[in-house]
């Protein structure tokens, strides 16, 4: 705390022309809508920038927490006592490498990285069209959909990695990418700038043809009219979160302004005026149910914040795997 209000005000000595936002409220920040204020909010103006603003955060052995498009986070209502820095802002280019890859940097959009690959008749990356993130924060989740991932398209990755203070280029395998897994969710102050992406060439009309498709699938099936961060629970070994919720006879379920997506079991929604108080009691009590239905445990896949939150108030007894913070797992 009094790190951060030294840190704090050292950068506004040493970056003045750095946009920082002090008290930023989270909730016009992320998809779901819910969230306090965070101490501050920073949007470096590029890559050096951003380095900076690392180092002198480590200089006060404070650690980054980078916001990318906060489709995957629920801020808690109290707020938090961090600095953020925002990716998406200013980290935003996006160009042709001479080899044919694509080089992107953090900030950019999904849905433009996509687009760009099918301008560039590259295919490969229809199935992130409809993903609502940014390249980093894909990149930590290892984002996927109808069959794809990222982890299929990524060449490599440049991290900043304050501990070391270096910045490293990491390869596809480097990365260790699994099923919404990736290293980076275990490198605490690891920033990620940029990535390049290998495609196969293909035909730009066929490679639309299918992100219309998935898009339109995506909006047949999910709550896209309603504020959420995606789906709530990762798919089991062998199993669906939706279909087993909605087997526990949870589908609608509703806690304070919260609910259980009545059109995708697999989603929880905002119908106005959630707190992140009714999210977590709402997805305790469908991880408790299910477990007892169906003996599956249900694995959150967006991030809960502050992450030291305690699961074990809420039953049942079962680990959540860390992946933000001292004590991250694996
Ligand atoms: C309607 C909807 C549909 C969705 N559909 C899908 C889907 O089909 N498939 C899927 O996989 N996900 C889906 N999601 C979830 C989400 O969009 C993805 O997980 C996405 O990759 C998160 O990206 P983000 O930029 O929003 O990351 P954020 O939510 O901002 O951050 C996620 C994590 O990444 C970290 N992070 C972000 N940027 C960086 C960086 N530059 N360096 C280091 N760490 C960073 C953050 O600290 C945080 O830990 C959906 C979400 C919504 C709201």
């Amino acid at each position: 705390m009094e790190n951060l209000e030294l840190a704090i005000q050292e950068i506004k000595q040493e970056m003045p022309g750095l946009e920082l936002r002090e008290n930023e409220p989270m909730a016009a920040r992320c998809s779901f809508r819910i969230g306090g204020p965070v101490r501050a909010l920073a949007a470096p103006q590029d890559v050096t920038g951003l380095t900076k603003l690392c180092y002198l955060l480590k200089k006060h052995e404070l650690a980054p927490y980078i916001l990318g498009n906060g489709t995957n986070i629920l801020f808690p209502d109290e707020g938090l006592c961090d600095l953020f820095i925002l990716s998406t802002e200013k980290l935003t280019n996006m160009f042709l490498l001479p080899d044919g890859a694509i080089y992107a940097e953090a900030g950019v959009s999904l849905s433009k990285l996509a687009s760009f690959a099918q301008q560039n008749g590259l295919a490969g990356l229809e199935f992130a069209s409809g993903i609502p993130g940014s390249v980093g924060g894909g990149l930590v989740m290892n984002a996927g959909a109808y069959g794809g991932e990222l982890k299929d398209a990524v060449e490599s990755v440049v991290i900043d990695f304050l501990p070391e203070q270096a910045m490293y280029e990491l390869t596809n395998e480097q990365c260790a990418f699994s099923y919404r897994k990736s290293l980076f969710q275990k490198m605490p102050g690891c920033v990620i700038l940029s990535a390049v992406f290998r495609l196969e060439k293909g035909d730009p009309d066929a490679i639309a043809e299918r992100m219309r498709n998935f898009n339109a699938r995506r909006r047949a099936k999910q709550p896209l009219d309603l504020p959420s961060a995606g789906s709530a629970f990762k798919r089991p070994e062998g199993a669906f979160a939706a279909q087993l919720i909605e087997e526990a006879g949870l589908k609608g379920y509703t806690v304070g302004g919260a609910q259980v997506s009545e059109k995708h079991a697999g989603f929880v929604v905002n119908l106005g005026g959630a707190s992140s108080h009714d999210v977590y009691d709402l997805m305790m009590h469908v991880r408790k149910t299910v477990y007892e239905h169906s003996s599956i445990v249900l694995e959150p896949e967006m991030i809960l914040l502050p992450p030291d939150y305690k699961l074990e108030d809420h039953g049942p007894q079962v680990p959540l795997h860390r992946i933000w913070g001292a004590g991250a797992e694996e």
